[in-house]
């Protein structure tokens, strides 16, 4: 039986989580006047969103005429018509006074020559509903944008009153029997001891789960945790078979080379010289979207037209552009060329792969953040006291491929929107809740198991096992066959997290056992994802499906809903919201629901 100190904290809100999304939330339920502590496993400013490059998403206009409904519509187009309509157009809607807003807080975007914010072309973003050229629509800080944000926000969430506790790791939430979320219990990482967050709100901000695969352009930290935690408290996951490949991974680190190369002009060309774009997107070409591109990329290599001795992957071209331009636009990722493939971008082509980079599913709310755990009488019941933001959430604005720069844009536009839904439905003057200790203590039960591990197998084992198999039967193309024995192997994966070995017993600065915490949170997300994508008999987005090559609207277009059991994964499955927003919330103005449409660029 677990017994540990602990020391108890109470707030209004807890924020687990200080990437863009987490400090946009604690920024906003501060400026609510709400008691707000934000929980960080990594310093703020190390969050994954430091090393996004290309830009953030709004339709501001200053390099050629935009508006948000086609920024809207793009955005339904992109996610091949899985995502909520509501959410997708306050997600447009709302974009560009987001973007000023993060002008006023300081982020030093590029400019125009006449001052404005600069804006690059991105992949899936047009102009006309899809039936115009593309449009320059992705706003840019050269291709650093995600840590010229990440700083700026870091600093506003100090000059409001919001409370940081850094280094701390969430382990589990707090439920009470009646299903409401009451807090986080934390183990603090430099001296060991524990702490219970007690909230009247807690937001997940914890990021994606890029790390369940071996190449990954995510950092080592993007675990899934929330999902983890959200998971094990008999929680819903949606949507998790959609896993963003993105194109352009350097071949063999599979560091990020922004989409923005691509904006900004640059090409992909097959062992033949042949820019194949051409063939396969008459229209945008390079600039598809990214599962396009990705399956594409992955065509020309079966078909034998690869680059390198191995034929396995493609050259992205940038020597054609002006020097100053790629120096001015591109240093970033002018350097990572150098440093991880070697390459003088200005002379030769990066090579390049497709790579896992992003988690459409995740924790499923609304539009307002708010966490929803779907029953059998309500598709859209709300979870009280939880809610969810940025790539740990599903809201679900990319449903099943998400387009370049909309993820930024996401964090910003329902961090804000959490704080300010929290400003309406957290009572400042309550008390908090009653926390019975049972419940404090099963949560340190669970973490003293993993603490004391003394199976047979290495952290670090298991998890390679893991990340090797999402990679093989999870892959940008998909068979039955494929995922049938991915369900299989993945099944007898999580199965060893019960022979697991943890070395280090210690509580100060034990990596070795946030490691396996972070193991047991990577499988939920895991399992979710390959069941979730065995059991969808379709080609949509993200999920290429090649025993069932086309969109099934009639059968599929809905939200897959997944619950753990132990190992086992649970799937029932949750209407898509079709209609926009009412009239009420729209600001008098209800729109048209966007009809589907075969999905070509
Ligand atoms: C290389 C790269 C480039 C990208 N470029 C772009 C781009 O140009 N445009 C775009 O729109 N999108 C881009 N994306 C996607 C986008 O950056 C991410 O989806 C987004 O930054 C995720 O932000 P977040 O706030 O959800 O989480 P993150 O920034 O990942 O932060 C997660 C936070 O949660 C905390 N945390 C996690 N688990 C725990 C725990 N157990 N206890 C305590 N704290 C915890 C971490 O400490 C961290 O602070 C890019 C992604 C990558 C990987």
């Amino acid at each position: 039986m677990a017994a540990y100190e602990y020391e108890t904290h109470n707030y209004d809100v807890v924020v687990v989580g200080a990437g863009g999304s987490g400090l946009r939330a604690t920024l906003g339920m501060a400026e609510q006047g709400l008691r707000t502590a934000c929980v960080t496993k990594v310093f703020p400013t190390r969050s994954h969103t430091v090393a996004a490059q290309g830009g953030i998403a709004a339709s501001l206009g200053n390099m050629g005429p935009d508006n948000w409904q086609w920024h809207m519509y793009d955005t339904v187009k992109g996610s091949d018509w899985l995502g909520d309509s509501d959410a997708m157009e306050y997600l447009a809607r709302e974009a560009p006074k987001a973007v000023y807003e993060l002008e006023h807080y300081g982020v030093p975007f590029s400019r125009t020559e006449e001052g404005k914010i600069y804006q690059r072309p991105f992949g899936g973003h047009t102009t006309e509903f899809g039936e115009g050229p593309p449009v320059q629509r992705t706003c840019a800080a050269a291709d650093r944008t995600g840590h010229a944000i990440l700083h700026t926000l870091y600093g506003q969430s100090l000059k409001h009153n919001a409370e940081f506790y850094i280094e701390y790791f969430a382990i589990d939430l707090i439920m009470s029997d009646d299903g409401q979320c009451q807090g986080v219990v934390c183990w603090k990482l430099d001296d060991g001891t524990m702490h219970v967050f007690n909230a009247k709100m807690v937001v997940l901000a914890t990021g994606g789960y890029g790390r369940a695969y071996f190449s990954a352009t995510s950092a080592h930290t993007c675990t899934g945790d929330g999902g983890g935690m959200v998971a094990r408290a008999g929680l819903a996951l949606q949507d998790m078979e959609f896993v963003q490949f993105h194109p352009t991974g350097i071949y063999g680190s599979g560091c990020l080379i922004t989409e923005g190369a691509r904006g900004e002009g640059g090409y992909l060309t097959n062992s033949e010289g042949e820019r194949f774009m051409e063939r396969y997107a008459p229209t945008y070409k390079d600039l598809a979207s990214r599962d396009v591109v990705s399956r594409c990329m992955t065509m020309e290599i079966r078909e034998g037209r690869g680059v390198g001795d191995e034929k396995d992957h493609i050259f992205l071209n940038l020597s054609h552009l002006p020097p100053e331009a790629l120096a001015e636009r591109l240093p970033g990722i002018s350097e990572s060329a150098k440093i991880f493939a070697g390459v003088d971008v200005t002379k030769e082509p990066i090579p390049v792969l497709p790579t896992v980079h992003y988690n459409m599913g995740g924790i499923p709310t609304n539009y307002h953040g708010e966490v929803i755990n779907p029953d059998a009488d309500n598709p859209d019941a709300i979870v009280p006291g939880l809610m969810a933001v940025g790539e740990a959430g599903c809201a679900s604005v990319h449903g099943a491929n998400r387009l370049g720069s909309n993820s930024l844009i996401d964090l910003v536009v329902f961090g804000r929107a959490a704080a300010l839904r929290a400003g309406q439905v957290v009572d400042p003057t309550a008390s908090n809740p009653d926390i019975p200790k049972a419940k404090i203590d099963a949560i340190f039960d669970r973490f003293d198991k993993v603490r004391y591990a003394d199976g047979t197998v290495p952290t670090a084992e298991l998890r390679l096992e893991m990340q090797r198999t999402m990679q093989a039967d999870a892959a940008v193309f998909r068979t039955d066959k494929t995922l049938a024995e991915g369900v299989e192997k993945m099944k007898a994966v999580a199965a060893k997290l019960d022979d697991l070995k943890v070395t280090d017993r210690s509580l100060i600065w034990n990596s070795d056992l946030m490691e396996t915490l972070e193991l047991e949170n990577l499988m939920p997300n895991a399992l979710a994802t390959i069941v979730g994508a065995e059991a969808r008999k379709e080609s949509r987005g993200a999920h290429a499906h090649e025993d069932y090559p086309d969109r099934d609207d009639e059968s599929w277009r809905k939200h897959s809903i997944m619950h753990l059991e132990g190992n086992e994964v649970k799937l029932t499955y949750r209407p898509v919201h079709l209609d926009p927003l009412t009239a009420e919330d729209a600001g008098g103005i209800k729109l048209a629901k966007i009809a589907p449409k075969k999905r070509v660029y």
